[in-house]
């Protein structure tokens, strides 16, 4: 066997230089996850400073990409305040900024079911009780 015993080399996502992951999760090089480190720095003063700020404005403010962020939030890296502005759509998980509990697309789809017909009803809806107030706060932005 003429395999190298350099442990796990990988490319970096980020800047694609070949380096030696310390577990099968990494895949950035150590240069990489420094510069993450510091993004997220940034990213965790601002949300301190702006705790209403939405993924957007965090991003722009940051000059950290939005679906970095998003990770982070996902990841529990980031915890919202109950004043975020950001949340996570209880259907398909994707980011609602306005922190309403659905994401517009959702909420297209939850409205065009209901018009469609009330016979398929989801009646396993933990919460109870459904509302579309939603749309008034889309049309904040
Ligand atoms: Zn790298
Ligand atoms: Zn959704």
């Amino acid at each position: 066997m003429t395999e190298n015993k350099l442990g796990n080399l990988k490319n970096c996502k980020k800047c694609n230089r070949l380096f030696a992951a310390p577990d099968a999760s990494s895949s950035l090089c150590s240069r990489c996850n420094e510069a993450i480190d510091d993004d997220f720095t940034k990213v965790r003063e601002y949300i301190y400073d702006n705790p209403t700020s939405g993924v957007k404005d965090v991003s722009i403010g940051t000059g950290v990409s939005t679906e970095a962020i998003l990770k982070w939030i996902r990841d529990g890296k980031i915890v919202l305040g109950a004043n975020a502005l950001i949340s996570f759509c209880e259907r398909c998980g994707e980011v609602v900024n306005g922190g309403g509990r659905f994401c517009p697309k959702c909420i297209r789809s939850l409205t065009d079911g209901l018009k469609a017909g009330m016979d398929s009803n989801d009646s396993h809806r933990p919460r109870g009780g459904m509302h579309i107030r939603e749309k008034n706060n889309l049309k904040k932005d």
